[in-house]
């Protein structure tokens, strides 16, 4: 049964009234599919194609064959040249309906109407923002492009031509400009990004540009998705010249790293090519100190300048004679270091000592002709009796102290103690049994505004009463704990125990309640159940997430495991903090602060110990501090022990500090009472 004239019109019109408001191709094509269904008998069959303005080659092309027993009525664009936007396909029964042919047809008509309308809508407000970004886009140097599915680029905001070198960019393919080294992760980025990427079709990346000027800006890329879900594959890209900051950053790594008077490596590159070659364990590793005999007196007699020429001809001599076999280092001062990677034996090594110490004893002829004797102490100590490169450079210390104490032009290698060793196994042995016998501790030591003096946090440091040895710092049974894995339940204890002091200074600081940051070792990170469990304190203890941070140390972050990542991801999505302690002693570069999930930076000692007298060291922490703030990043001086370090400290842009000039580590109950002096002033 075919509906009748009245029922007809009702269709029409309900049609119109929904077409009218259609917001996309698919509630136009529901709505002409509803208003067909209706005016078709039961049974009827009928097919509606709406091509989309997206699709190149849609459904509005479709003819149907000879046979086929439809009928064909073109939805036609009101602008010919855009051809039709889709077909409506009925019965020939339906098509033969003569009183229907003309509702049918309005209705295609109107379905066309509303497509033109939903297409012009889009067109109008992408100009519309086009228009913005322009207009915001002549204000900064910032250079925004859109590119296409085939990585030609549709628009480039006026300064593009700063950062190209060309502003004929229009349709050029953007990835030309970058080198073929750079190519392949430049392709994935875009990739990833048009896939929907893991970060909501975001991503970002550094890249160099090959300018046709011949320069090679380095600009920070951001790029996402133009519109999300849209089968368009635009990609909008925002390039931040940042030329001048990864300089800034590469000078900064490489003065953290290196002597400047010898150009020599300094004492972190050698710990962590230490730590390196340790971890490859091919053969012995042997680390060789090397200590200049009265030095004091080459720069009293004759001056700074000789002496520093003198230091300069020792690091080539040294070089000369340690060569490609390893790494040589100045420590500062007059002490130097060798590193010897690949020696056949010990005795081989031992041969070093003796040819440095005879080498280093040879008279050295200034280039204003002065003539310096010279003699050396050497300390050296192997793999043989040590596991780590931190216990390889403590006994190579040892042998030189013995050196030197043996008269000095000297070479001593380091024996074990028996005493030592004995102390290490006792407290191998206790160490497990500490946990539960309560003989381990927590201090607190406070983290202060710098500019005001406020307590704004506690770190929490870890203590043990021996039975024997008495109170062991950390330094002592750590390594310890780590080997045996005893950290893992020794870390969730200090975690428990720091956690429940800070739900107590809640009570004495009121709103501006302290954090407390606590020491987490990379073995508690791996353990499957590290984010958990500290979810579960949080609910036990009922402390504010962000109240706490968790400081990591960089060789943690430098293993690129995804494991650690992950955890440090989940456990900032909790709102925890995360700080990289004792920063400048691990070998990260300063780029990579801007990888990693982090929140805090806590500066070692060693930066801070030279920055009330050091031109020098100030200069580098003040750009460490600038580039560490630029990444919102709060940045805390440790170690502060003098008045002038607090205002060197200060003055460089630190904002908190942590040292013996504020306080040294105190004990829970005394914690309350130096919050409550607060309160009082
Ligand atoms: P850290 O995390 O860098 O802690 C700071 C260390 O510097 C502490 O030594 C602190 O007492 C000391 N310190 C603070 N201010 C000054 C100062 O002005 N001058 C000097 N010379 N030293 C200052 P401590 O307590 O001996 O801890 C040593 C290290 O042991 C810590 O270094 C940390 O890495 C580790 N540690 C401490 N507690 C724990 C813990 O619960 N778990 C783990 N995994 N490691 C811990
Ligand atoms: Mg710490
Ligand atoms: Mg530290």
């Amino acid at each position: 049964m075919f509906p009748q004239p009245p029922e007809v019109d009702r269709v029409l019109r309900d049609a119109a009234a929904e077409l009218a408001v259609a917001a996309g191709a698919e509630e136009v094509v529901a709505a002409l599919d509803r208003a067909v269904t209706r005016l078709t008998p039961v049974g009827a069959s009928h097919e509606l194609r709406i091509r989309l303005p997206e699709d190149s080659a849609g459904s509005g092309d479709h003819r149907p064959g000879e046979g086929e027993p439809v009928a064909l009525l073109p939805i036609e664009a009101s602008t010919p040249a855009a051809g039709p936007v889709g077909i409506l396909l009925v019965d020939r029964d339906t098509a033969a309906r003569t009183a229907l042919r003309p509702a049918l047809e309005a209705m295609s008509a109107q379905a066309a109407l509303a497509m033109e309308r939903i297409r012009l809508t889009a067109e109008v407000s992408r100009y519309r923002s086009f228009r913005e970004v322009e207009a915001l886009m002549e204000q900064t140097h910032d250079v925004v492009l859109i590119i296409d599915g085939d990585g030609r680029i549709r628009y480039a905001s006026p300064s593009a031509g700063n950062v190209f070198g060309t502003s004929a960019l229009r349709h050029a393919r953007l990835l030309d400009f970058l080198d073929s080294v750079q190519r392949p992760a430049a392709e994935f980025l875009l990739r990833h990004v048009r896939a929907g990427g893991a970060d909501r079709g975001e991503g970002r990346a550094d890249w160099t540009i090959q300018a046709l000027d011949g320069r090679t800006p380095v600009v920070e890329v951001t790029c996402r998705e133009l519109r999300p879900g849209d089968a368009s594959r635009d990609v909008a890209l925002t390039l931040h010249d940042v030329t001048a900051q990864r300089r800034l950053e590469h000078d900064l790594t490489a003065r953290m790293f290196h002597d400047s008077l010898t150009g020599l490596p300094n004492r972190v590159l050698f710990a962590e090519r230490t730590e390196h070659a340790v971890a490859a364990d091919i053969g012995p590793t042997a680390v060789l100190l090397v200590d200049l005999d009265d030095f004091g007196s080459v720069n009293d007699g004759f001056g700074h300048v000789v002496g520093d020429e003198v230091l300069r001809q020792v690091s080539r001599r040294l070089s000369d004679l340690i060569g490609e076999r390893g790494v040589v280092a100045r420590f500062g001062g007059d002490e130097f270091a060798a590193l010897v990677q690949d020696a056949d034996t010990v005795a081989d090594v031992e041969h070093t000592a003796v040819r440095l110490c005879r080498s280093l004893s040879l008279p050295i002829r200034t280039s204003g002709g002065t003539v310096v004797a010279c003699r050396a102490s050497v300390g050296v100590a192997t793999t043989l009796h040590a596991g780590s490169a931190h216990e390889l450079l403590r006994n190579a210390n040892q042998a030189l102290r013995a050196a030197k104490s043996d008269g000095g032009g000297k070479w001593h290698r380091y024996e074990p103690s028996t005493t030592d060793q004995m102390r290490h196994a006792q407290l191998r042995a206790d160490l497990g049994r500490a946990v539960g016998e309560g003989a381990l501790f927590l201090e607190y030591q406070p983290i202060v505004a710098l500019g005001t003096g406020r307590t704004v946090g506690f770190e929490a440091l870890l203590r043990w009463q021996h039975p024997t040895y008495g109170r062991l710092p950390p330094g002592e049974f750590i390594e310890i704990a780590e080997d045996t894995g005893l950290i893992v339940p020794i870390g969730e204890w200090v975690l428990a125990t720091a956690m429940r002091a800070a739900d107590r200074w809640h009570a004495g600081a009121q709103v501006r309640a302290p954090y407390v940051s606590v020491n987490v070792s990379a073995h508690q990170f791996r353990s499957d159940d590290f984010v958990d469990s500290f979810a579960r304190l949080l609910t036990a203890t009922g402390l504010p997430a962000h109240r706490v941070v968790l400081e990591i140390t960089e060789s943690l972050l430098l293993r690129d495991d995804d494991k650690v990542w992950h955890a440090l991801e989940l456990l900032r999505a909790k709102g925890a903090r995360v700080a990289i302690d004792d920063f400048g002693t691990g070998y990260s570069a300063l780029g990579y602060l801007r990888q990693i999930p982090l929140d805090i930076v806590k500066l070692d000692r060693l930066f801070v110990r030279g920055l009330a007298t050091s031109r020098r060291q100030r200069d580098l922490v003040e750009g460490i501090v600038t580039l560490t703030r630029a990444l919102n990043l709060d940045v805390v001086a440790e170690g502060i022990e003098t008045e002038r370090e607090r205002q060197a400290s200060a003055a460089t842009g630190c904002t908190y500090g942590q040292g013996y000039l504020f306080a040294r580590p105190m004990s829970e109950t005394d914690t309350l009472t130096w919050l409550a002096a607060e309160q009082d002033v």
